[in-house]
């Protein structure tokens, strides 16, 4: 049986993405995907639902890119109530004391409220963010608040054009580089620091190939991204 997110009334592969006909068609689609779900899969899975409607126990805080293409339950098919989820442009987490706003408050909340004990930074293949930062473009001058936020990465930035790589490298050095730093940034939070400390959470670091379908693993240790078997036997050998 599939997992109770990826059930549709029609088959995810079938389903048009959009209906025509009418001024308004993205939005009518979602309400028809509201009313599917409300009629169609939450009754498959009903016991499911109750047992999270006043309650919820993830085991772990996946950070990842607001990319639509990205979605976190169906990569690691997970069911609701497993996954507590921040996304952003960049899969950026600002150092502590940096900005403190959104993804400080849920990285406190998912540690010290909710206990998670795994945090993965997830990000991804083609990302704009990283392409921006790798093309050295100036982020256009009407938003302000993207070229700001993208200042959390400037430092993965560095690093890659120090390197020198070729062009055709550049934008998979800079995805990696970047979970790299946001690693080091998820560190300095209080939160995330005592409770390493106690080693009762475990960070790691994603990169997730679109048109492959496949994650891959930063092993710390190594310096490098590894396949999921590797880092598999890596974790079972601890
Ligand atoms: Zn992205």
């Amino acid at each position: 049986m599939p997992p109770t997110h990826l059930k549709t009334k029609v088959p995810m592969s079938d389903k048009p993405m959009m209906r025509e006909g009418s001024d308004n068609p993205d939005l009518l689609y979602l309400l028809q995907g509201a009313e599917d779900f409300s009629e169609h899969v939450f009754p498959d899975s009903e016991p499911l639902f109750k047992s999270l409607a006043h309650r919820q126990t993830p085991h772990t805080l996946f950070i990842t890119c607001a990319d639509s293409r990205i979605s976190p339950e169906m990569i690691t098919q997970t069911r609701p109530g497993e996954l507590f989820v921040c996304r952003n442009i960049g899969n950026i987490v600002p150092a502590y004391g940096e900005m403190l706003g959104g993804v400080s408050a849920v990285v406190e909340f998912a540690v010290l409220a909710l206990n998670v004990r795994q945090i993965v930074i997830c990000g991804h293949s083609d990302c704009g963010a990283m392409k921006g930062l790798a093309s050295g473009a100036t982020i256009a001058d009407e938003m302000p608040t993207v070229r700001a936020w993208l200042r959390n990465a400037e430092a993965a930035r560095s690093v890659v054009l120090a390197r020198k790589l070729e062009e055709q490298r550049v934008v998979q050095a800079m995805i990696e580089e970047n979970i790299r730093l946001q690693l080091t940034h998820l560190r300095t939070h209080p939160a995330v620091a005592g409770r390493l400390a106690l080693k009762q959470l475990q960070v790691q670091g994603w990169v997730y190939d679109i048109g492959h379908g496949k994650v891959s693993v930063f092993d710390e240790n190594a310096g490098a991204f590894e396949s999921i078997a590797e880092a598999r036997e890596r974790l079972q050998q601890k």
